[in-house]
């Protein structure tokens, strides 16, 4: 296993697979542990890197990922194929906007696909969280770059850190939910349902 995650951590480097930050899974596992968590959501499963660590915390978790790319698709089932852990997770190979959920529900929704969708990720999945779960949506400060993007030359970089730094405001806002914005690798914001919801 942790063979697997070293040449999976060389594969993302070499091909620039954005996976996530050490502190932020070791964080994320940790929650998984306290909180006894059985049951998970990820949007963007890029070569399994997340889906796989977070899968291995305890033996009763199941996992469901969801991948829109061919190739990291492929290259996520082979990974999961050899972690021995394929029973506990299911790979879905679909945009996450179009995938039609029914009859299922999550403890924990993880967040790590499009940041430019985050909001209508959010907004179509909380439908699908256990009364008590949580939503963690990695890459909240964009490489330091959430909170500055007026002055981003680049019009595409300066649109999609616009688009995050609406869903952090739009988290901030939001009537159901309370979020949290923890500065651990490349920002986690962690999101409850408010107690009166
Ligand atoms: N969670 C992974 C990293 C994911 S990188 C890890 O930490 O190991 C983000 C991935 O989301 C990319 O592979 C990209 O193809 C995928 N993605 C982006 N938008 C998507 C969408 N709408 N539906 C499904 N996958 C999407
Ligand atoms: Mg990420």
């Amino acid at each position: 296993m942790q063979d697997l995650i070293k040449e999976m951590e060389s594969y993302a480097n070499e091909n620039n697979v954005p996976i996530i930050q050490k502190e932020s899974i070791v964080y994320i596992m940790k929650y998984i542990k306290e909180h006894n968590i059985k049951s998970i959501l990820e949007i963007g499963s890029a070569i399994g890197y997340s889906a796989i660590l977070m899968a291995s915390v305890n033996e009763d978790i199941k996992l469901t990922t969801i991948e829109r790319d061919e190739t990291r698709y492929m290259e996520c089932l082979k990974n999961i194929k050899k972690s021995g852990l394929d029973k506990k997770i299911n790979v879905v190979y679909q945009d996450a906007l179009e995938v039609n959920l029914t009859g299922v529900s999550y403890d924990l929704i993880f967040i790590d696909a499009a940041k430019g969708q985050n909001n209508n990720f959010f907004e179509k999945y909380k439908n699908f969280l256990n009364k008590d779960g949580i939503i963690i949506t990695d890459n909240i400060n964009f490489h330091g770059l959430v909170g500055n993007s007026e002055t981003i030359e680049s019009k595409n970089l300066k649109e999609l850190v616009g688009k995050i730094e609406s869903y952090i405001e739009f988290l901030k806002e939001n009537d159901e939910f309370d979020t949290e914005f923890l500065d651990i690798g490349d920002g986690l914001s962690v999101s409850r349902r408010k107690e009166s919801n």
